[in-house]
């Protein structure tokens, strides 16, 4: 996507019937545009104050609907060109036509996140700011969106200029070095060279450590339950939905034969996958609970296991406890409740080493519940994701990241081994433009458009 300064149009609330539909228009042929829908040329908009309209059919002068319209000037609005907005009544027949309408100007439709594109190349966002709106529109979770949030407000690229300062600070004293003194570093100079890099490196190792937990938060676990029939998968499953917050996104269909249900587990987004749905009239049990699990395994970042604990274990429960082995993946061990109960009817079977991968449930007394809960999430994160410091949630930021820090450690070699000034400089430079990236300074515009596309339209 290259920038372009032409005239965009797009419907930036959700298609479908609404209360009011939101239509943009951004480039300089906005206000001209808005103009020739009211039927006024002179009309002179109060900047970022809304006003009651009717929209006309320049072709028929019909009244389309009446609106609140609002006209942003450049460079004071979201992208930093003249923008309009109309607040129409939202309905698609209507908004289909009044964006054709447009569209017979001098209007094309946007490209999706080319509203947000422009904000950035008009140095309106920065572009993780921008890329915060993307996942904020995208939040499945209350932790989710807080994060979001907190980097809209701009705290990647402020937490981020420390570490850029240093560095410059440190090519500046390099540079002038080289231009200045014949010979090698003297050994102090050096020494503090080196301690800085150190320092510089532990506070950028500690930032993208936050990736597994801001990851988690972002794009969510797939749990799947599996073990044989009547082990209690299916009350299980209804269990953890039950006291789960339902979360409101739509999942697309993975298999035809399993239950899919999305719920908020301390902040992270959690997939359920209940794999009961798999039901065969052949006689062959061991193998339909292999195959189960297999499938299951497919698509999961996590597997529970399900064992009835209320009766001695059998060869099928033995082979999807084998199956699993090399899986990430907890006990529950089901129906506590009766009476016939007893954890040790796992006895010698390969059970995870980790004691509290084993929990003991009822599905229907709900005992154990919250033990499961927290089990789910703890081979990923200590309880959730519920973290009140800056995530790095986008593994674009922490792939910059990580290769700043494996520039700097390169530098901190060479500093080390006496190597020239220009080598040093040469990490030094390259561990800058990488952070100078992730906040947009430095991203190709190849890069940016592969960044934009995965926006909405009329973002
Ligand atoms: P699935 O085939 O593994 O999905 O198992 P279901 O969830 O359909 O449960 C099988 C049977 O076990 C049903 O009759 C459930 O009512 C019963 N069941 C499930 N969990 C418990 C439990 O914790 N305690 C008791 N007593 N019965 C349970």
């Amino acid at each position: 996507m290259v920038f372009h300064t032409d005239t965009i149009v797009a419907l930036s609330t959700p298609p479908g019937r609404s209360a009011i539909g939101v239509v943009r228009i951004s480039g300089p042929d906005a206000l001209k545009i808005l103009r020739m829908l009211i039927a006024s040329e002179s009309f002179d908009p109060q900047p970022n104050l809304l006003s009651l309209k009717n929209l006309i059919d320049p072709a028929t002068r019909e009244t389309l609907d009446q609106a609140l319209v609002c006209f942003f000037k450049a460079p004071h609005s979201f992208t930093g060109e003249d923008l309009v907005e109309l607040h129409c009544h939202g309905s698609p027949v209507l908004l289909r036509s009044i964006i054709e309408i447009i569209l017979q100007q001098d209007a094309r439709l946007a490209e999706p996140g080319e509203f947000s594109l422009r904000a950035v190349a008009n140095g309106r966002l920065k572009l993780t700011e921008a890329e915060a709106i993307r996942d904020l529109i995208a939040a499945q979770t209350d932790a989710a969106l807080r994060q979001s949030t907190r980097q809209l407000k701009g705290e990647i690229s402020k937490t981020l200029q420390p570490a850029k300062d240093e560095l410059l600070k440190l090519i500046v004293r390099l540079e002038s070095s080289l231009e200045f003194v014949e010979d090698d570093l003297p050994a102090l100079e050096s020494q503090k060279i080196v301690s800085s890099l150190k320092e510089l490196r532990r506070d950028l190792e500690k930032l993208a450590g936050t990736f597994r937990q801001g990851k988690l938060l972002r794009d969510g676990l797939t749990v799947a339950l599996v073990g044989r029939p009547n082990v209690g998968k299916s009350s299980l499953f209804n269990m953890l939905l039950g006291r789960g917050r339902a979360i409101v996104t739509e999942i697309p269909g993975t298999t035809r034969d399993t239950i899919t249900e999305s719920i908020g587990l301390n902040g992270v987004p959690l997939i359920l996958i209940d794999t009961a749905g798999i039901r065969s009239s052949i006689d062959e049990i061991e193998s339909i609970g292999v195959e189960r699990t297999r499938r299951a395994a497919a698509d999961a970042d996590l597997l529970i296991v399900v064992i009835d604990g209320a009766t001695d274990l059998s060869d099928e429960d033995r082979h999807v406890l084998a199956e699993v082995a090399n899986t990430e993946h907890i006990i529950a061990l089901n129906k506590s409740d009766l009476e016939s109960f007893s954890v040790a009817r796992l006895g010698g079977a390969s059970v995870p080493q980790d004691s509290s991968a084993v929990i003991s449930v009822s599905a229907k007394t709900e005992a154990g519940l919250e033990r499961l809960r927290a089990a789910i999430l703890k081979p990923f994160a200590n309880g959730g994701a519920q973290s009140e410091s800056l995530l790095i949630t986008n593994s674009r930021h922490h792939d910059l990241l990580v290769r700043s820090l494996v520039a700097i450690e390169s530098s901190e070699r060479l500093v080390d081994e006496v190597a020239s000034e220009e080598l040093i400089l040469v990490g030094l430079h390259n561990a800058l433009r990488h952070l100078d990236e992730i906040t947009g300074e430095t991203t190709t515009e190849e890069i940016l458009g592969q960044i934009f596309s995965t926006f909405c339209i009329g973002k």
